[in-house]
């Protein structure tokens, strides 16, 4: 493991060179202000202690600069995978981000043994840069009730436990609490109670117990997957959730049942819109994760050659698995999944126009999805759905910056700001898959070229086939 490590940090541009060059300056570059749309065209950047200490037209070179010809390359902020699961492969997974351009992620539970003493000794990594990797926001592992859904949940049953979890977690150094669909609601308020009195975040599912207004109203930061969003949109509500917690207590997972019949069935564009109106007033964030369902799910998925080349083994074959589970289903299961997914892109739809605020985010460690691939596939989907492609940059950039109110260091391109950056070969603003045409990315001042990151993805490739 060391080794390997220790040979992926040297795959970077800094420790192949004999001295670290004291500035790097990308020059001649379109730099594009993601808050606006608009291309700075001839503008040089300055890279200096991890930050970018200039920019401009006129930029003075020093001796020992190094310097990367920028011309006709597109300067986007380093982008953000806001819902990952990145911990159980992270020695594919964080090469693949980076690869990608996904210079930070917010990774959402681990199922390791030890969740919060993996995050420690992977920050510790991190920071002792025995390995490289993205910026890293994460709890450790999720909060529910009995059943939980995952190994290695933290499971309470009432308000006391709930109070314990939130100290504990804290003191063992998550980001944020992450709650989970099986909460009841004794201990999903006490959370709520406890995190607002420590001015302590809380994101998550919206558990079954609970509706999206109850949960706005109690502060929580973000919603994962549009959880509850899709009851919320209909009048009968209460009772579709009273609905969900019998399929799930009978152990019924199937997408035929009832329950789903009833929420496509009962749906009120009135409420959809009242919901969204609820959500952006009081600024709950939204990570939609389309591409978990509209490519996890999708039996095609396998042939990709992408899949083929980086999903490690153990994901590929939880993908097959998946695979041979969704042929047996019937015609029904198909029309359900795929009048959900409509839902879905509608409920998009309303969220920007009403101004939701959204992340992006993909859900990757599920079946179906690659590290640092699958977040190019979600903005494609956001904009599918109708965002503008700046629109769909900016939720994986400066609203992240927003979320953890770190804008004064990340999400843009401007001096001051952490050197975080993704050189594309082509506008993204025109056609949102050119976000795919990386030329170069710089993590945290670090200056990864394209050589680099084929580097990277070709260590990867190997480790990919054992894993
Ligand atoms: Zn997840």
């Amino acid at each position: 493991m060391k080794l390997l490590l220790y040979s992926l940090v040297c795959f970077s541009f800094f420790a192949n060179a004999q001295a670290p060059a004291k500035r790097i300056v990308l020059r001649n570059a379109n730099v594009i202000d993601i808050k606006t749309g608009k291309v700075l065209s001839g503008t040089s950047l300055v890279i200096e202690s991890k930050r970018i200490s200039a920019l401009g037209k006129n930029i003075k070179m020093q001796t020992g600069d190094s310097v990367v010809d920028a011309t006709g390359k597109y300067v986007i902020p380093g982008l953000w995978d806001m819902h990952t699961h990145a911990f159980g492969k992270y020695e594919m997974a964080f090469p693949l981000l980076l690869a990608n351009g996904v210079t930070g992620i917010r990774n959402m539970h681990t199922t390791a043994e030890n969740p919060m003493q993996l995050l420690a000794s992977i920050r510790k990594s991190l920071n002792d840069k025995t390995i490289l990797g993205p910026r890293l926001v994460a709890n450790g592992q999720i909060v529910d009730g009995e059943p939980a859904y995952w190994p290695a949940t933290y499971i309470v049953h009432d308000a006391a436990e709930a109070r314990i979890a939130v100290d504990t977690l804290i003191r063992s150094g998550g980001d944020f609490i992450k709650v989970y669909s099986n909460l009841s609601r004794d201990a999903y308020f006490a959370i709520a109670d406890e995190c607002k009195k420590r001015d302590f975040p809380f994101e998550g599912h919206v558990p079954f117990s609970i509706t999206v207004e109850e949960a706005a109203m109690a502060g929580q930061k973000s919603i994962e997957h549009f959880t509850g969003l899709i009851n919320a949109s209909t009048a009968i509500e209460k009772e579709l959730m009273q609905e969900e917690v019998k399929a799930m207590r009978s152990q019924s997972d199937s997408i035929e049942d009832i329950t789903f019949r009833h929420i496509i069935a009962a749906q009120d564009g009135q409420k959809r819109t009242e919901v969204c109106r609820i959500l952006a007033g009081r600024k709950v964030w939204q990570c939609p994760t389309l591409v978990v369902n509209e490519i996890g799910f999708d039996t095609l998925v396998i042939n990709d050659p992408l899949v083929k080349k980086y999903m490690p083994a153990s994901v590929y074959k939880s993908t097959l698995d998946m695979i041979k589970t969704i042929t047996t289903e019937s015609e029904a299961f198909f029309e359900i999944s795929s009048k959900m997914s409509k839902l879905r892109f509608l409920l998009l739809q309303e969220m920007n126009k009403e101004g939701v605020p959204l992340l992006a985010g993909t859900d990757v460690g599920n079946p179906g999805l690659l590290y640092g691939f699958s977040l190019h596939q979600e903005l494609a989907l956001y904009v599918k759905t109708g965002l503008t492609p700046l629109q769909a940059l900016q939720t994986a950039t400066i609203n992240p910056a927003k979320f953890f109110s770190w804008e004064k260091d990340l999400g843009t391109v401007e001096k001051g700001k952490f050197a975080d950056l993704v050189l594309l070969d082509a506008n993204p603003l025109i056609d949102i898959e050119n976000t795919k045409k990386i030329f170069a990315v710089v993590a945290n001042g670090r200056y990864l070229g394209r050589q680099s990151l084929d580097s990277l993805l070709a260590e990867v490739a190997v480790l990919a086939r054992k894993n």
